[in-house]
């Protein structure tokens, strides 16, 4: 089970089984909705996703037509993306996970809206749009 919760404790989330997999975004909208040069998400099944206090104080802000980002309205935590495709699965912003939720980045996406000053030298594949 993996946990988390947002930076002044009132939304607090639990994923019962496995994270499916972790990257690096550094499209734009995650530069702008998280407020750092890249956006570190674990995917999850939605089914396997729930918010266990706080629900009330989660906002959501519609940044591109099916992609609702989630956040904590008391403290402004970025927590969660629901998206459109792949249907099914759910993003959920890494800073905010408890421990080590098991998995490592594979990936950089969206790399042709890195921040200039952002360099990749980790070895792993960059990708220049989305996930295909
Ligand atoms: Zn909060
Ligand atoms: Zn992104």
């Amino acid at each position: 089970m993996i946990s988390g919760h947002c930076l002044c404790g009132a939304v607090r989330y639990q994923i019962d089984g496995e994270a499916v997999l972790m990257m690096y975004c550094h499209c734009e909208e995650c530069r702008r909705a998280t407020g750092s040069s890249l956006n570190t998400s674990i995917f999850v099944r939605r089914e396997d996703f729930r918010v266990i206090s706080g629900e009330e104080v989660v906002g959501h802000h519609e940044s591109s037509p099916g992609n609702r980002r989630h956040f904590c309205t008391k403290c402004g935590s970025p927590l969660f993306k629901h998206f459109p495709q792949p249907p099914g699965l759910i993003t959920v912003r890494a800073g905010t996970l408890d421990g080590d939720p098991g998995l490592r980045p594979t990936a950089h996406i969206w790399v042709s809206e890195k921040a200039p000053w952002t360099e990749i030298n980790d070895g792993l594949p960059q990708h220049q749009r989305g996930p295909s």
